[in-house]
């Protein structure tokens, strides 16, 4: 469902890849994006990347990061890269749709803030973010991720 409401909505109307050669596909063998509970499974013999357990926990759930080789088919993205600027921040069960800090050194769209991000993304995130927090495993996901990037 959060996965559906973002295939088809970027952050600008034109390719932001081309102002940052695409910086945030730019990872490495271990560099990538967490992946939501439940993803990991969508990624079994994905032929542009794969799953690391990095070792370490976000809340109850162990850490899964979805490492790429720099290209994908959008429907195939993860739920973090559709997100990406942007973050669902929960605190006390509230969702709040914030510009993700762990985006700062990497995306020049953090300059401009929301404001700056096309209206109809900046929608889809909202109404994905309020979709994943109808769902347990993604709202504790969440509650606990908020707590690591806000210490
Ligand atoms: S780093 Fe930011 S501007 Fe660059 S491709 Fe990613 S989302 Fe777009
Ligand atoms: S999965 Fe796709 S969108 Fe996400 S980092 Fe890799 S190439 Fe970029």
């Amino acid at each position: 469902m959060a996965r559906d409401l973002l295939l088809d909505e970027t952050p600008l109307v034109r390719n932001c890849g081309q102002l940052c050669s695409a910086a945030c596909c730019q990872g490495s063998d271990t560099e990538g994006m967490l992946l939501f509970p439940g993803e990991e499974e969508l990624y079994e013999n994905c032929s542009f990347g794969r799953v690391l357990t990095p070792g370490y926990s976000i809340g109850p759930f162990q850490a899964r990061l979805f490492v790429c080789n720099g290209t994908c088919e959008r429907e195939q993205r993860p739920l973090a890269c559709r997100l990406f600027p942007l973050f669902p921040k929960v605190r006390d069960g509230a969702v709040q749709v914030v510009m993700d800090p762990r985006a700062r050194p990497v995306c020049p769209l953090c300059r401009s803030g929301l404001s700056g991000l096309r209206g109809s993304f900046v929608d889809a995130v909202r109404a994905a973010s309020t979709a994943l927090v109808q769902n347990r495993p993604a709202l504790a996901y969440l509650e606990a991720l908020t707590d690591e990037i806000w210490l």
